[in-house]
């Protein structure tokens, strides 16, 4: 594997490199085999007021650089990373326990993220609007919401860290960043080594790694952020967004949460197309992804042929130490997934479900699991999974499989199988979720296209001009160049 060391760092970072201040210390380690990566020091609460207090001195003199040298930063860390790419891809492999399939589309689109992000500053606009009054003019600015507060996941902590980092920048804003406590470096201090050597102004971003437990709250309360920007579990989430609307300084949430994606296998449907996207879909990081295909919806007509070919075709599916370049399927990242996962393997197997595809678990590394005949009632087709394995439903007909997709409280991606196009766009339109594709993996994601939830998937759209209308606020300026009459 190649050298990342130059890429690590036991510091936090607020104006350059410094120890944190907690009493806690964490060690950073390869959920494989336990491996030592770094030991940080973790941030206090009193770390993080300082990471905003130079956020937002620092986000004045940000905004108002001309957009052409925001632009640049952002340019200069996709060359950083470029550069940087073998050794990046090898820290994230080491870190979360990605295959190399992974970790190279996890820089693919950190990539993606920062070259859209670039052209952000030239594309922020308002309006101008009439007025009822006699010379008045309204305008209407798009401005930097201020200070950003981000927290991410550690299931794609680069690229979940940098969609929300790099187009709050490019806007404007100053942030600080509160990466998982699993993947402090790849969620977290990379961001920094990458940003500095890009050339951002001290202060305009800052890298808090700390225990959510410990200075969550606190990130999320302080008077500073003006956006909370949080991607995670829906429980949590949820709190956030209670804290952040009904606290005492109430500021904007956007909530990127869980997801329990169908995968709907229509009657004429491409069978090969559609097993291969259901082995993909599901165990591409081991299933720990909030995209992830958590329900194999199957129209009766082809369902038994559908469980046939791909029970062989995941049986294919190589697990091991991450490390191996053959590896799909490696470890999950830490042992509560390993319980929580485990716990549903146990559960399905009780409810009635058909195993289909099974071996022993070994240390951390669940091989792929396939259920049959799971029904809506069961707990592997009604909660999210995050780890490699999978429910198979029959569908009666086509409305029935549109019932059971629609049969969840989430709605984050979704996908339908079908050689009728048309047929297939009219299905997708009625599915309750942010993003359903025709004919490909509900694992999508395209710098400059929409992407979000709907229901308990959580609020906020990301990517494109949807970034820039999250990360920017409106403020409506009027200039009156008559007299006004004024009754009093
Ligand atoms: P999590 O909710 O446990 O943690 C997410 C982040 O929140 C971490 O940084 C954690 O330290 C922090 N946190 C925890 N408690 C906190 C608190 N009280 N205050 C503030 N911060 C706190 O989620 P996870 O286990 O890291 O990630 C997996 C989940 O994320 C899954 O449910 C997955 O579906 C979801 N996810 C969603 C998306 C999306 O785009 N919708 C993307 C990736 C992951």
């Amino acid at each position: 594997m190649t050298d990342y060391s130059h890429l690590v760092s036991d510091k936090i970072f607020i104006e350059g490199w410094r120890e944190g201040r907690s009493e806690r210390v964490a060690t950073d380690r390869n959920p494989f085999d336990d491996a030592d990566i770094v030991t940080i020091r973790q941030a206090s609460k009193e770390d993080v007021d300082d990471a905003y207090a130079a956020a937002a001195k620092a986000q004045v003199e940000w905004a108002a650089l001309p957009p052409r040298k925001r632009s640049e930063v952002m340019e200069q860390a996709a060359q950083f990373i470029t550069e940087n790419r073998d050794a990046i891809v090898a820290l994230i492999r080491a870190e979360s326990g990605s295959s190399g399939i992974k970790a190279n589309v996890e820089v693919g689109l950190v990539l993606g993220s920062l070259k859209e992000a670039a052209t952000f500053p030239t594309r922020i606009h308002g309006g101008i609007h009439p007025s009822n009054t006699p010379g008045k003019t309204n305008f209407v600015f798009r401005e930097p919401r201020g200070v950003v507060g981000v927290i991410s996941p550690w299931n794609f902590p680069f690229t979940l860290s940098m969609r929300s980092v790099a187009p709050a920048l490019a806007c404007g804003n100053a942030v600080v960043l509160k990466p998982a406590s699993d993947t402090p470096i790849t969620g977290g201090t990379l961001l920094a080594h990458i940003f500095e050597a890009a050339g951002l102004p001290s202060g305009v971003l800052g890298v808090v790694v700390g225990a959510g437990s410990e200075i969550g709250d606190h990130f999320v309360e302080s008077e500073v952020p003006s956006l909370i920007s949080f991607t995670g579990s829906t429980p949590v989430g949820r709190q956030i967004g209670a804290k952040a609307l009904g606290g005492e300084h109430i500021k904007q949430v956007a909530l990127e949460l869980g997801g329990n994606a169908p995968m709907v296998v229509l009657d004429d449907a491409d069978l090969d197309l559609a097993v291969g996207a259901a082995t993909m879909g599901k165990f591409l990081h081991q299933g720990q992804i909030c995209m992830s295909i958590n329900r194999i919806i199957v129209h009766t007509d082809v369902y038994d042929e559908f469980v046939e070919r791909y029970g062989e075709r995941v049986r294919g599916v190589t697990y091991g130490s991450q490390l191996d370049d053959a590896t799909i399927v490696g470890p999950v990242v830490n042992d509560s997934q390993l319980e929580s996962v485990s716990a549903k393997i146990e559960r399905a197997r009780a409810e009635g479900a058909r195993e289909i595809v099974a071996n022993p678990i070994e240390g951390r590394v669940i091989p792929p699991h396939v259920f049959a005949d799971v029904t809506p009632d069961m707990e592997l087709f009604r909660e999210e999974i995050f780890g490699p394995v999978v429910g198979i439903a029959r569908a009666n007909d086509e409305e029935h499989a549109l019932e059971l997709a629609n049969d969840t409280e989430f709605g984050l991606s979704s996908a339908v199988f079908t050689r009728d196009l048309t047929r297939g766009v009219r299905f997708a339109r009625r599915v309750e979720a942010g993003m359903t594709h025709v004919n490909d993996i509900t694992v999508n994601d395209e710098a400059h296209v929409m992407f979000g939830g709907e229901k308990n998937s959580g609020v906020g759209r990301f990517n494109g001009e949807w970034a820039i209308e999250e990360f920017t606020t409106d403020h409506w300026v009027s200039v009156t160049d008559g007299f006004n009459k004024f009754p009093f």
